[in-house]
């Protein structure tokens, strides 16, 4: 049996103590020191709620020079990003993905949840950029064109987690509405980004009976509670909305009782690590009033997504996903909010481990 010791994340608390793991599996928590190779602050390995890693060809085309409105740049079907995704080559989009998915294993991510456009053809881009790589995935692809369409339905279905729109305000209704219901049909995962720019019903966005939402930065305070009486997460991506003028208000999602997780969005505008998006946050601290520990949280209510209830930390039995940083243990958590991949010292995932 392996055993790392330090700081431990556990019980929605820091405690000093040890966990062994052995076969990727966590075997025993303790309190208390422990000899062992590596010691550090222990925290489980980060989830993004929400990427579009296709947009990583769309950064490399585009380089530093990003400008635009969300409607110029990744609206669909033709804002920027989805013209180059159609232009651009598939062996180009796939290597441009599996960097990004580099970055995000080294910035501690073990899963991440796209939203894949191009159909099919950029589902079987995800999948091929995955290869290789010990990162897991949810993926969520969306038909090609803006409308529904049953035997593209039934072959994305069978390869997705679930199908992921860019918006109500983008699709024709009724052509969503079949969208939706189809994937519910299957069992599948469905989820949309809403009232980003401005607001959008609530009514007919609940009406497709997500799983979780991207955004409401617009909502009002009927539409948080609506989606808190539903037990509907919602996925903020903080950077991303500032980069075209807007910011989500967290704290008053999280007074409404909604598990709010955290995302990092399109590649291009902004990177998929979530050191950088908790980072951001800690250091805008007058603008969106949080807690270090309501900031950390964030970061790890994306394993609450598909259980709300679910409780977060190391257990006995459970795959061991984890990280040790090398941080000043004095200030916890907001040193982990400082922290970047340089200050990762062991990432394990399940079978596949690095020591840095
Ligand atoms: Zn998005």
């Amino acid at each position: 049996m392996k055993y790392i010791s330090g700081l431990i994340f556990h019980e929605h608390d820091f405690i000093e103590g040890y966990v062994g793991y052995e076969d990727g599996i966590i075997q025993e928590i303790g309190k208390g020191r422990k000899d062992s190779e590596i010691k550090g602050t222990i925290i489980p390995t980060f989830v993004n709620a929400h990427t579009h890693i296709g947009d990583s060809i769309v950064k490399k085309v585009l380089g530093g020079k990003i400008k635009g409105t969300i409607e110029e740049l990744v609206k669909p079907p033709n804002g920027l990003k989805h013209r180059i995704l159609r232009e651009a080559e598939d062996e180009e989009i796939v290597g441009t993905m599996s960097s990004t998915i580099d970055d995000m294993l080294s910035s501690g991510i073990s899963c991440f949840w796209d939203f894949r456009e191009l159909g099919i053809r950029g589902i079987k881009q995800l999948y091929q950029a995955q290869i290789g790589s010990p990162i897991k995935s949810r993926i969520f692809g969306r038909p090609q064109k803006m409308e529904y369409c049953k035997d593209e339905m039934e072959a994305l279905l069978k390869v997705v987690d679930g199908i992921g729109v860019s918006c109500i305000t983008d699709w024709d209704y009724s052509e969503l509405e079949k969208v939706a219901k189809h994937a519910k049909k299957e069992g599948k995962l469905f989820s949309l980004h809403a009232s980003e720019a401005f607001r959008e019903d609530i009514d007919l966005i609940l009406d497709l009976n997500p799983d979780f939402l991207i955004h409401m930065t617009k909502a009002n305070d009927g539409d948080l509670e609506i989606c808190a009486d539903n037990d509907i997460p919602i996925v903020v991506c903080p950077r991303s909305n500032a980069f075209f003028g807007l910011m989500p208000d967290i704290k008053r999602m999280l007074k409404k009782g909604l598990t709010v997780a955290l995302g990092t969005d399109n590649v291009m505008i902004a990177s998929p690590s979530l050191f950088d998006e908790m980072r951001f946050l800690s250091e805008r601290n007058k603008l969106y009033r949080l807690s270090d520990d309501q900031i950390f949280n964030l970061c790890l209510n994306s394993r609450k997504l598909l259980n709300p209830k679910d409780s977060i930390g190391f257990k006995e039995g459970y795959e061991a996903e984890l990280l040790v940083l090398d941080i000043s243990t004095s200030n916890i958590p907001h040193h982990i909010l400082h922290a970047n991949s340089r200050n990762i010292k062991l990432i394990c995932m399940g079978n596949w481990e690095e020591t840095k």
